[in-house]
């Protein structure tokens, strides 16, 4: 189980089109005991649109079909993105 301060991913629904599906890390903040959590996700700068560096997104569900507005484990990926 996912504890607090565990990095994570989270699928980008927001910001400019191109950046819709694109994982950024994430820090759980907050594991609620239904499986979802509340996330600080860190943007890709002014890449990511003008929301801020760090956004706070809250109740967010896990899935490992990189749906939009879902977290992941980093370490799960397949291409290799963000593997450690
Ligand atoms: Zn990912």
């Amino acid at each position: 189980m996912q504890t607090s301060a565990d990095w994570v991913h989270y699928v980008l629904p927001d910001g400019p089109e191109h950046v819709h599906g694109q994982c950024r890390p994430a820090v759980v903040v907050h594991r609620w005991p239904d499986g979802t959590a509340n996330l600080l996700v860190f943007r890709d700068g002014t890449n990511d649109g003008p929301l801020g560096l760090v956004q706070w997104v809250t109740s967010v569900t896990p899935s490992d079909r990189h749906e939009f507005g879902t977290w992941h484990r980093a370490d799960t990926h397949e291409d290799g993105e963000g593997e450690a």
